[in-house]
């Protein structure tokens, strides 16, 4: 389960090639229907920026949509982001216990730690 891609964000050969982030297509009712219902653009906003967040984030995120649709919250929110309805529920469980004992430093998060190349000032010039 999970994303299969992460793994290669390890490798830092491999990391600076781009390589393209896969979207969750929204399979809840209402898109599966039609992707000219009113829902479908929220819906694939909400799985782009899913896309972007670690694997952490991408839980309370979730967590946090079901908590404002309430019952039935999980289930909707693993038809749209295809996340597993256990990790959602866990995510709630997280966000009610205050996200203690939650890492607070940037756990797993790609591309954390060192400045990017181009914010390099270069040591010498030609003069
Ligand atoms: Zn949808």
């Amino acid at each position: 389960m999970g994303r299969p891609d992460v793994q290669y964000l390890d490798n830092p050969l491999i990391r600076r090639m781009p390589m393209p982030i896969p979207v969750h297509a929204c399979q809840c009712p209402e898109c599966l229907q039609s992707t000219d219902h009113p829902n479908w653009p929220l819906h694939h906003q909400m799985n782009l920026l899913l896309s972007r967040l670690n694997e952490q984030q991408r839980r309370w995120f979730v967590a946090l949509e079901s908590n404002k649709i309430g019952h039935g919250g999980d289930t909707l929110l693993a038809h749209i982001t295809g996340m597993d309805v256990e990790t959602i529920r866990r995510g709630r469980r997280e966000l009610d216990a205050e996200l203690a004992n939650q890492p607070v430093d940037r756990v797993r998060q790609a591309g954390g730690g060192r400045p990017s190349a181009e914010k390099k000032i270069p040591r010498s010039r030609p003069r």
